[in-house]
């Protein structure tokens, strides 16, 4: 069975806003059973709550974005990354801007504090959803799949023409050891010509080479250089798990990404919710040994499409 898993005590954030540069207050709280991650905005009188859903994505440029009647959180994927590699599916969050802290760039700041906090089971199994049928979404050159798995797997794949980057392409079964140790920490990265047209628009206030990898046109400028030689992949990674944590429930499938992103990412997830024949939701690890005659089916079908894109 999968349990569902919160806080164990609050916790209290500071930090900066990527695009405000303004200091930000963070509080994260347990939360009930099945009621989810949700943002209450403290800066604003009426402020509605938001529940962190694929549906409730209301922008994608830049960062992943979630409104509801007029009332929007900005960069959520870093936070929610964390609580998925955690396993916490249900936390109130209560945050007195329109941006979550952009920390080091990357998600291992949320994962210490989550971890010196605490984490509690509790007493009620959580859903996944089982991919079950192939379902593709693609953008330009871009593309992102989810293929039927016994497991939650992922692999990424990016192109950038930077002599540092380049095609950089990534593999794993999800587990909370191999994101800790592999993902959590990889930081967010932008161009030096990005960020000033960034700057003179007001945006991107709050970056410094504190809180993302900044490359110019031959190298990182970081004077610490990376924290591996593939960060970049990770990183799209780590986005990658915030953004599809997004469905509300872990995923038991292959999710095949080649120059994605948030919008992909979340396009993919709106795809799915509209066509149940290609899911199924279960909520005992033991449905999916029923499922297991129709996966190795579609296992073929499944390897010719790998084949076709190869990631
Ligand atoms: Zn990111």
């Amino acid at each position: 069975m999968f349990i569902q898993k919160t806080l164990k005590n609050e916790i209290i954030c500071h930090g900066t806003g990527l695009h405000s540069g303004r200091k930000i207050c963070m509080t994260m709280r347990p939360a009930e059973t099945s009621s989810g991650i949700t943002f209450r905005r403290v800066d604003l009188p009426n402020g509605s709550e938001i529940k962190a859903t694929s549906l409730n994505v209301s922008d994608t440029t830049l960062a992943t974005t979630l409104g509801t009647n007029g009332t929007r959180v900005a960069t959520v994927e870093h936070l929610l990354s964390a609580f998925f590699g955690l396993g916490i599916c249900n936390a109130h969050i209560e945050i007195d801007s329109f941006e979550i802290p952009i920390m080091d760039g990357s998600a291992l700041p949320f994962m210490e504090l989550i971890e010196c906090a605490g984490i509690e089971a509790q007493d009620r199994p959580k859903n996944c959803l089982v991919i079950t049928r192939p379902i593709s979404v693609s953008d330009g050159d871009g593309e992102a799949m989810l293929l039927p798995s016994s497991r939650f797997e992922i692999t990424y794949t990016i192109d950038f023409p930077h002599p540092v980057i380049g095609r950089q392409s990534y593999h794993m079964v999800f587990g909370r050891e191999r994101y800790a140790a592999e993902i959590s920490q990889a930081r967010t990265f932008g161009f030096l010509k990005e960020v000033e047209v960034l700057q003179a628009k007001g945006l991107a206030l709050g970056g410094s080479l504190k809180n993302a990898i900044v490359l110019d046109d031959e190298k990182v400028i970081n004077k610490e250089g990376l924290r591996c030689s593939d960060e970049f992949v990770k990183h799209k990674i780590l986005d990658a798990v915030g953004d599809l944590s997004l469905l509300g429930m872990p995923i038991i499938g292959h999710f095949v990404a080649y120059k994605s992103g948030h919008r992909l990412n979340n396009l993919l997830l709106r795809s799915l919710l509209m066509d149940e024949s290609r899911y199924q939701v279960i909520d005992h690890i033991d449905e999916l040994e029923g499922l297991r005659g129709e996966m190795d089916r579609l296992s073929k079908a499944v390897r010719y499409e790998e084949r076709v894109f190869q990631y």
